[in-house]
Parts: structure tokens; C-alpha cells; sequence
């Protein structure tokens, strides 16, 4: 088999808009198959930021000067395009926050704090990623509600056959991830808020690793909040969003109390914005935002399906190429998987295969991928993981198994 893709785009030169793809490490040109960590940046995010910095720098939704009212109309602008991209029914429903983790405790605290009580139920899945599990623990902590887990099968999925039995009336909350981390696994994310909203509970979708790979509506898949992060989809660091249906947010507290999130303050108490604002309280992270709205535009441009074509073709190749190996077990699915593939291979521990690879300009992420409940019942150490974006090319894939080949030649 040979990586094939359909859809027609010019990879080669959208890969030229990655300036640090071009740069050597150790001596080699890099490989940088770290992207479910964190994903690279086009030169147009960078040209963004410092556009936004020499011509509209200042404060938002405060100044009545030519510059704040720039910026204000510059981040407003990026909560429009989160808005679009994610097919909410309006603006009001995106809340920026800086990214996955920081939507989840906010949801978890907003939300969960005020909802839940002794003998209600969390339930999460035996995937999440430690954001998407440790804030739950902590709310279930404070409020004597109790976390429980679908669980996940030997193959890596999600064992759909018992979601009745989790999913009861005593459950107020699902949140899941849409795409694993750790598995590759793409949960059908419809069909497990259809469940959801059957027995009276709300759903939370962690799309850390699916909004900047694949088609994400978040009225065609029906959940009641979602949450992302910028910086795995050409964003900067420190900006993601929280979407939530208008109603719900508007009905929740707030969680930061400070500064623009106000209507009015006494010295006695205060009164609070409507949602979005009321839970962005402070200086927000204007320029981030500035950076996720190019980031989304670039992402467009290029087009979702033809990502997730690329992608699922160059993970397809990954795996078939990876097969060839001796002593490399692949963890989860075999076919239709996100962009990225996690691997034990008998020869070595995940850390040292990492470490040694590097040594050849390959970037890796080696461990329990913040998945550690998952990778204890699984019984591993942790796995090697590559995880692809729209600018690897099959070349690297093939020079990732060069490098693994050193790596079984190495360690045996
Ligand atoms: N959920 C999933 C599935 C992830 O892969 C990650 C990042 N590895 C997160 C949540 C957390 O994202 P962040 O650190 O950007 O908040």
C-alpha cells in the first residue's frame, strides 16, 4: 500500500508556509510528528500577531480611543470566526479561554459547582485525557457527586454495548473526548450526546484533537458544550474557546470574578455581564485570539474534509508501514483513527525510544500522554506516539521507520 490522497491539494507548497519545518535539528532536517502535543504555525498566524501588534495594540471593550476600539473590533472578530467555525448559533456562545483545560475547569466550576450534589453522576470515559477527568475528580470531591467511566474495549474503542448501563438518570454530565490522544480512537461523538440528552444529561466534548483536524458542528453533533485549544490547530499558545448553548451559559455564574465581567460593583457585591463576558474576567489573551481567528481562516482555506483525507491517508500508510516492524505492537483501531498512531515496541521503553530518535531530528512524545488511569489498564509504561498534521508527507513517515529500524538495531 502507498499513502494516497484524493482531494487535490498542493501539499508541498502549503508546507512551505511552516518556516520552522525547513529548520535542522542535530544536524538533520526535522521531522516533527509532535503535532497532538502542539502544532506548528504558518507564517500567516505570525504575520497576524505582528500586524495586530505595530497597528491596533491597546486594551479591548475599555478605551474610546482609535486603538481599543481596533483591538475590541479584532478580538470580537475572532469570537465570530470561532462562532462560524464551530457552526454555533451565535457569538455569545464562544467564551475564550486558554485552551482545553482551562473550558473544562471552567465548565466543571460554572457549571458543576452550583448543579451537582451527593449521589449524582459524572460519567467520563477510560480515555480521557487527565483534563478532561482530574477537574471532575476535584469537582466530584467538593460536591459528593461520583465519577464513573465507560469503558474502553481491547481494541481501543469505547464499549458502546454498556452505555445503557452508565448512562442512567443519576448522571447529569458526559464529557468525552472526541478523538483519543493516546488511541487515535474518533468517538462518535452524535450518537453519545443523543444518549446523553435521553436520560436528562448535559455533554461536554473535548475537541482538543479534533477541531483543527476534522469537520466539528457542534449542532449537527448536539453537545451542550465543547472545548478546544488553539495551539493544535496553527494558533499560539494561551487561546482556545468554550462553546455552550446560549441558554446554559447565560444561566451559569460566573467563575473569575475581576475586571470585565462586571455590569456594576459596590463595595457591598456585583452584578455580572451576560455570557460570554461575565466569564472572561481580565485583560484577555487579545492578541491569541487575533492568532486563532488567522489560524481559522488559513485552516479554511485549505479545507477540513481535505485535512482529515490527508491525515487518515498518512496514518493508514504509518500503520502499514509500522507493521513491517518486529516487535512494534500498534494500540487502537485498525481503520478510521485520527491522524495519529501510539506503539510499544518490545525492544525498548517509550522514553528511550524518544530520546534516541531525537538524535536523528525525529520528534516524538514518549509516556502516558497524560492518559495515565488508561495506560495502567492497559498495563503499559506508556507508548511512542507520531501524530500527523496536513504538512507531513509520506517521506517522513517512511523516515520515521528508518529511524525506528536504528532504534530495534540499537537497543537489541
Ligand atoms: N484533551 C485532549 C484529548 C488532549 O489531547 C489535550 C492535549 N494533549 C488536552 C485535552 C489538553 O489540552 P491543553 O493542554 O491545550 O489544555
Amino acid at each position: 500500500m502507498t499513502y494516497a490522497d484524493s482531494s487535490g491539494v498542493d501539499w508541498a507548497r502549503i508546507r512551505e508556509d511552516f518556516p520552522i519545518l525547513r529548520e535542522q535539528v542535530r544536524g538533520q532536517p526535522l521531522v516533527y510528528l509532535d503535532n497532538a502535543a502542539s502544532s506548528q504555525k504558518p507564517r500567516a498566524v505570525m504575520d497576524a500577531l505582528v500586524e495586530f501588534y505595530e497597528h491596533s495594540n491597546a486594551n479591548v471593550h475599555r478605551g474610546l480611543h482609535e486603538l481599543s476600539s481596533r483591538a475590541t473590533d479584532a478580538y470580537e472578530g475572532a469570537r465570530e470566526k470561532v462562532a462560524r467555525y464551530l457552526g454555533a448559533a451565535c457569538a455569545e456562545e464562544i467564551v475564550f479561554t486558554r485552551g482545553t483545560t482551562e473550558g473544562v475547569n471552567l465548565v466543571a466550576n460554572a457549571w458543576g459547582n452550583a448543579s451537582l450534589k451527593a449521589g449524582d453522576v459524572i460519567l467520563l470515559t477510560e480515555m480521557e485525557h487527565h483534563s478532561n477527568l482530574v477537574p471532575w475528580q476535584m469537582l466530584a470531591a467538593r460536591t459528593g457527586a461520583q465519577v464513573r467511566y465507560l469503558p474502553v474495549t481491547a481494541e481501543g474503542e469505547l464499549a458502546l454495548e454498556e452505555l445503557d448501563t452508565f448512562l442512567t438518570p443519576a448522571v447529569k454530565i458526559f464529557a468525552f473526548t472526541h478523538i483519543s490522544n493516546s488511541l487515535g480512537t474518533i468517538n462518535p461523538a452524535a450518537e453519545l450526546c443523543r444518549a446523553a440528552k435521553k436520560v436528562g444529561a448535559l455533554s461536554l466534548l473535548d475537541a482538543a484533537q479534533s477541531a483543527g483536524h476534522c469537520p466539528v458542528n457542534v449542532r449537527e453533533i448536539g453537545c451542550d458544550f465543547l472545548v478546544f485549544s488553539g495551539h493544535k490547530m496553527c494558533a499560539p499558545t494561551g487561546i482556545g474557546a468554550l462553546y455552550g448553548r446560549r441558554e446554559l451559559l447565560d444561566s451559569l455564574p460566573p467563575w473569575h470574578g475581576g475586571g470585565e465581567m462586571i455590569s456594576s460593583v459596590t463595595y457591598e457585591g456585583a452584578t455580572f455581564k451576560s455570557a460570554p463576558y461575565r466569564f472572561e474576567a481580565g485583560t484577555p489573551n487579545i492578541a491569541g485570539a487575533v492568532g486563532l481567528g488567522a489560524a481559522i481562516d488559513y485552516i479554511e482555506a485549505i479545507g477540513r474534509e481535505a485535512i482529515f483525507a490527508h491525515d487518515s491517508a498518512l496514518v493508514d500508510y504509518a500503520q502499514e508501514r509500522l507493521a513491517e516492524l518486529p516487535g512494534l505492537h500498534v494500540l487502537g483501531p485498525r481503520r478510521g483513527r485520527g491522524g495519529l498512531v501510539s506503539f510499544s515496541m518490545d525492544a525498548a521503553h517509550p522514553h528511550d525510544i524518544t530520546t534516541y530518535v531525537d538524535r536523528f531530528g525525529v520528534a516524538l512524545r514518549g509516556g502516558h500522554h497524560c492518559n495515565q488511569p488508561l495506560m495502567r489498564k492497559l498495563r503499559l509504561p506508556g507508548t511512542t506516539r507520531a501524530s500527523f498534521y496536513f504538512y507531513n508527507t509520506q517521506s517522513e513517515v517512511d523516515r520515521l521507520i528508518e529511524v525506528l529500524q536504528e532504534v530495534q538495531r540499537f537497543f537489541a
